[in-house]
């Protein structure tokens, strides 16, 4: 286990966001052993807006039977541990509805925890992965650490979230570690250790954020949780997302959904009532919330989309032109009546310093102007990767069909002869926005699709890695044995190099089975596992090939060396005694020796020579060593 961050170690400079007033008396009653439902329920009384939200979740929790209509029955019906959870998070989101961070959004920050908080309540209903309503405040409070810094760091927290603006997350977490000493993962993680959640919750909160990386093994409850969070985050960031990026996401979260057995088939008959209490507690809460169209529409998303474009999203688009009245005229029709980001430029020289500053999606260029004229940066932007991708609208007045051969082979896409109308530029521009938009759905898509192969080679790796090692000892099992006895016959054939083999065998285990039972029958076998993989030669394979039974492979190694090698094995073995539930015994092993001589015609035969002599060391009265050549040596205690 991770060791979990706690909020005395990090030294936060600033004041942390903390329950207030009645919320934190509840919570205060409810952490106490001796508090009675009475008491929680007369505190929670004080507070009528707490009040009303506590019964109103309490009637949603049971749907049938009488409504609950006073506070005692509420409290009585969801229980203290969820009321304490509830009125932690119900009294956040009131006490920070807003705040001092320029750059954070308060109620974007809780829209987007809620819809968290629901998701991790419905998938642990679906999934059944713990407590619905203890996942609820989980997903509720995972992010609670950004919040926390734009608390108690609103101004140097602002320039960090600009700068990190349209980053990841982990890049969010490293910005804030380079200027803040900390992140809102493990800030957020002591937050919550220090109210109480317990660490099988904190620690996949910890690690949410990473996804597949988080260190969690497969099928563990903390790999569950973690991404299980993982999907309730891009549950999150779907409900957020403007309506032409919606689309966009469902690859991703189909594929996180998987990863905790929720099928894509699924996942609609999930999500749709999911995004319907997600507003209704978002009335509730005062947290704004949007309705989102059903769920398979988005997944089915492009194909409408192309019509749609007439509002895309602002584009940043880069006017370069010479007449200061013409810069101004479009900076205004742009900028100020629809909505694009713009910038200016008086030629092209300066015009190419700027996009490399600020990659413009469309660039707007006069033909004929001083230093850089329209078609040398047209040139100079094509001939760089970033500019490649830039829509291109050339300007001119100049409009004869050469020239404008000219400027398509030079790689403009579109023109405009001036003098033009401000509908005619609206037209090419939409034109430019939808080339824009699937430029970038399409770099998004491979993006993902990328992410998605480099996830499955890593599983597939780790898989394989599983399928090739012991579980108990954590040696190469029976099948890598074959494998790596085949590579290095192969190469000992090849290099004409000697190639040895030892059969290990526990002496008389099956009555250390029958004195210790089988668990501790499987101590000693790790244990003794441990002892000679440490004390085997560097390139020695010590692999476990059956119940207590051990093949090493020793490369490069003649006979008599691996002999002595053996024998060190067996003594090591031998001079270690084991300590099983408090008794101590010595263990001890036969071991069989054997090399390729020019007559051994396969890899099997090697092996069978050493089983031969491991079966001569047993019978001539075990704990001992057996070369098996033309003839045989016993080799052991005098
Ligand atoms: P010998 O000295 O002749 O080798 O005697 P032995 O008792 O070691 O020989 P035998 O091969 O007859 O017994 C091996 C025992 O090992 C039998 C089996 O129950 C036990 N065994 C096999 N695999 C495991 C395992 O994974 N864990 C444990 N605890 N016991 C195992
Ligand atoms: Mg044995
Ligand atoms: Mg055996």
């Amino acid at each position: 286990m991770t060791s979990l961050p706690r909020l005395d170690d990090l030294r936060v400079g600033g004041v942390l966001p903390t329950p207030k007033g009645v919320a934190l008396a509840v919570m205060e009653l409810c952490q106490s052993d001796s508090a009675t439902m009475e008491e929680v329920a007369r505190t929670v009384m004080t507070d009528p807006a707490l009040s009303g939200r506590l019964i109103r979740q309490a009637n949603a929790a049971a749907s049938a039977g009488r409504p609950v209509v006073s506070i005692n029955e509420a409290v009585r019906r969801l229980g203290l541990g969820l009321v304490k959870q509830l009125v932690l998070g119900f009294s956040l989101i009131d006490e920070f509805s807003d705040g001092h961070c320029a750059a954070f959004d308060y109620q974007q920050f809780w829209s987007h925890s809620l819809l968290m908080g629901l998701s991790m309540q419905t998938i642990a209903r679906v999934s059944r992965m713990g407590p619905p309503d203890d996942l609820f405040a989980c997903g509720l409070l995972a992010r609670i650490g950004r919040l926390a810094l734009a608390t108690a760091y609103p101004s140097d927290y602002a320039e960090v979230l600009q700068a990190t603006r349209e980053g990841s997350a982990a890049e969010l977490a490293e910005a804030e570690r380079e200027r803040l000493h900390i992140d809102h993962n493990r800030l957020g993680a002591a937050m919550l250790g220090e109210w109480g959640f317990p660490p099988a919750l904190v620690e996949p909160v910890l690690f949410h954020e990473q996804g597949v990386d988080a260190p969690f093994a497969e099928g563990t409850r903390n790999y569950q949780i973690c991404q299980a969070l993982s999907l309730a985050a891009r549950i999150g960031d779907l409900g957020l997302a403007p309506e032409f990026a919606r689309h966009a996401l469902v690859a991703e979260l189909l594929a996180v959904a998987g990863r905790i057995g929720i099928l894509s088939e699924d996942l609609g008959a999930l999500l749709d009532p999911l995004m319907e209490s997600w507003a209704a507690w978002g009335e509730l809460l005062k947290v704004p919330t949007t309705s989102l169209p059903p769920f398979a529409v988005i997944a089915d998303g492009p194909a409408q989309r192309i019509g749609a474009d007439l509002k895309g999203p602002p584009l940043r688009v880069l006017v370069v032109d010479d007449e200061e009245a013409t810069r101004r005229l479009m900076q205004a029709w742009l900028a100020d009546e629809c909505g694009h980001a713009v910038a200016l430029a008086p030629d092209g020289r300066s015009a190419l310093a700027l996009a490399l500053e600020q990659h413009p999606q469309v660039v707007l260029t006069d033909w004929v102007m001083p230093e850089m004229d329209g078609i040398e940066l047209t040139r100079a932007l094509r001939a760089t990767d970033w500019g490649r991708s830039i829509y291109v609208i050339m300007l001119t007045a100049l409009g004869s069909e050469d020239q404008l051969e000219t400027a398509f082979a030079e790689g403009v896409d579109d023109y405009l002869t001036k003098p033009f109308s401000q509908r005619a530029l609206r037209a090419r521009l939409m034109a430019a926005g939808r080339y824009v938009r699937l430029q970038e759905d399409w770099s998004r898509d491979r993006a993902q699709l990328k992410r998605i192969a480099s996830e499955l080679a890593v599983s597939n790796r780790k898989l394989e890695r599983a399928a090739l090692t012991d579980a108990l000892t954590a040696l190469p099992n029976r099948r890598a044995a074959i494998s790596i006895l085949g590579q290095a016959w192969s190469a000992s054939r090849r290099s004409e190099q000697p190639l040895s083999v030892m059969m290990i065998d526990i002496d008389r285990f099956k009555s250390i089975n029958d004195r210790h039972g089988h668990a501790g029958g499987d101590v000693v076998l790790a244990a003794v596992a441990k002892l000679l993989r440490e004390s085997a030669r560097k390139d020695d394979w010590v692999c476990r090939t059956g119940g207590e039974e051990f093949l090493v492979i020793c490369p490069n190694s003649p006979l008599e060396a691996a002999a002595q090698s053996a024998e060190r094995l067996r003594k090591t073995v031998a001079g270690k005694p084991l300590t099983v539930d408090g008794k101590t015994f010595a263990v001890t092993v036969s071991i069989g020796i054997a090399s390729r001589e020019s007559d051994t015609p396969d890899a099997d035969a090697l092996v069978s020579r050493a089983d031969e002599g491991l079966y001569e060391a047993k019978k001539s009265g075990r704990n001992r060593c057996c070369l098996v050549r033309a003839g045989r040596k016993l080799l052991g205690p005098e």
